[in-house]
């Protein structure tokens, strides 16, 4: 089978993708090892990732389907009292600033409706999994598939392949296709998570208190929890906290999360007086990554396949479809003719995606490491930029780095140092905190004798 488009794939970022390249006037393959509608984490959007769904047209599908609308996140600190909101904004044309919504979704039907409608505009699925890539002249050329139909192996050729394949990092793991993984500064903490019904919501009258906004619950450092309403009656819970905290309670994933719906915050545990679980208990350790030379002769990483921080302000599913925004007409020129000779053909690419998720790290990083500064440039001194990150507008093109991007990267000691990164490749997608914290340069590095999480973990 030949393709001049192969995706590994078909979460929301595989077949994002799919329909911005059949606009380009490309059809391309999607292979997925799944079978839809399948349980996913990852289910509230920023304005931005709700504008990429508005520029494919299926806005109107999403309000159909009634995936709950977002006005904004509120953020309860410490004391249930100390609370902030950041509400969802989009920009126009003049790059005035605007009051938008945005949606959360319940990943099975949200992923089944991206993949479904990717079929229809003119992508083709395959069931199957992707084992292992082709290569010839030093380039990827496509990809073996174990078939789910018959078992049995096939080999699809292409012109270009796009790994979409989420946490799994399908071509960082098998090694000498891309540089090397990293494991990320978030990464020694674990996510736990279920949905729960008969949960108490805010009544509705302002933006800051409509019914359906995701409300995040900050303990101490590293230790917070989210709840993301689903539809009218079930609400996504998840706790985070460091790996060692949850080891040391030595109780199972069950246990310790109803606990800490009871304790991680006075305030969640009022919004859910009885607790009922309508989905088992998840756990992600080691969600923090990052991808070295994610782009190269025959191949594109995309969103989580190449990197992906810490999921406090729900960036994931906006740079994976942004992504997949972004590289469509790349790959048209390619096509075309475009960069061939060129060692690295998507290299432009490559940089300009890294330095979008590079601002979210300094983003996350000055939460953690610096709340108190953080906490002003929201209220008062950089409120405009503030909104601009949280919505997801991170990009060169979006105005970034703004003075309170700088700012941060000066609190963070950081100041130059991105840009001089930026000149080689070898560089940049290297976690920067290895550079200023040596002590804890071993967890980044590949075969690194520091355990992760999962090892710390050991099967439970
Ligand atoms: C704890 C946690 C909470 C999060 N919360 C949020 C949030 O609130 N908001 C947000 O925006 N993001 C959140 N995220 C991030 C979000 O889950 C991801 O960014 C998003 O799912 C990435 O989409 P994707 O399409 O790139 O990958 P995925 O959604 O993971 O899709 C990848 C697909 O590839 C398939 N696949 C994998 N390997 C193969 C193979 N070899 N062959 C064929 N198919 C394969 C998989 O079956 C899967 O369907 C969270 C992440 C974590 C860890």
């Amino acid at each position: 089978m030949k393709t001049d488009v192969l995706i590994i794939g078909g979460g929301p970022g595989g077949s994002a993708t799919a329909m911005f390249l059949v606009r380009e006037g490309i059809k391309p393959i999607i292979v997925e090892a799944e079978s839809f509608p399948r349980y996913h984490i990852g289910e509230s959007m920023t304005g931005a990732g709700g504008k990429v769904l508005r520029d494919l047209g299926l806005a109107d599908q999403m309000y159909k389907r009634k995936h709950p609308t977002k006005q904004g996140v509120k953020v309860y600190g410490q004391s249930a009292k100390g609370t902030w909101f950041v509400p969802v904004t989009g920009r126009d044309e003049n790059w005035k600033l605007f009051e938008w919504d945005t949606w959360q979704v319940r990943r099975s039907d949200f992923d089944k409706m991206m993949l479904e409608e990717a079929v229809s505009r003119g992508a083709t699925p395959i069931q199957g999994k992707a084992v292992k890539p082709l290569k010839g002249n030093g380039s990827i050329t496509g990809a073996q598939i174990r078939m789910a139909d018959s078992d049995k192996l096939e080999d699809i050729e292409s012109q270009v392949l796009l790994d979409c394949s989420g946490q799994a990092t399908w071509l960082a793991n098998l090694g000498g296709f891309t540089g090397p993984k990293y494991l990320g500064a978030y990464d020694k903490q674990i996510a736990i998570f279920s949905q729960v019904v008969n949960t108490i919501r805010d009544n509705g009258g302002t933006r800051e208190t409509h019914k359906d906004n995701t409300l995040i619950f900050y303990q101490k450092k590293y230790h917070w929890g989210w709840f993301i309403p689903l539809d009218e009656e079930v609400v996504s819970v998840g706790i985070v906290c460091p790996s060692a905290y949850f080891l040391d309670k030595k109780e199972s994933k069950r246990d310790f999360y109803i606990r800490e719906l009871r304790e991680l915050h006075p305030e969640l545990s009022r919004r859910i007086p009885e607790i009922k679980l309508v989905e088992d208990v998840h756990v992600i350790p080691n969600y923090s990554y990052q991808v070295n030379g994610f782009c190269g002769k025959g191949f594109i990483c995309i969103g989580d396949a190449h990197r992906f921080i810490d999921p406090i302000f729900s960036f994931g599913l906006t740079v994976t479809m942004r992504e997949g925004q972004f590289v469509a007409p790349i790959i048209r020129r390619y096509l075309e003719g475009a960069n061939r000779d060129k060692p690295n053909p998507f290299a432009d690419h490559q940089l300009f995606c890294e330095m979008g998720i590079d601002v979210l790290e300094d983003v996350l990083d000055s939460f953690w490491e610096h709340p108190l500064s953080f906490a002003h440039c929201v209220y008062s001194r950089y409120t405009e930029y503030m909104t601009d990150m949280f919505a997801g507008r991170i990009y060169a093109h979006e105005r970034q780095p703004t003075p309170a991007l700088l700012s941060f990267r000066k609190l963070l000691n950081r100041e130059g140092e991105r840009e001089q990164s930026y000149k080689s490749s070898d560089l940049y997608s290297i976690p920067i905190g290895s550079r200023y914290h040596p002590e804890r340069a071993a967890i980044w590095e590949v075969n690194s004798p520091v355990e992760t999480t999962e090892t710390w973990m050991g099967p439970r």
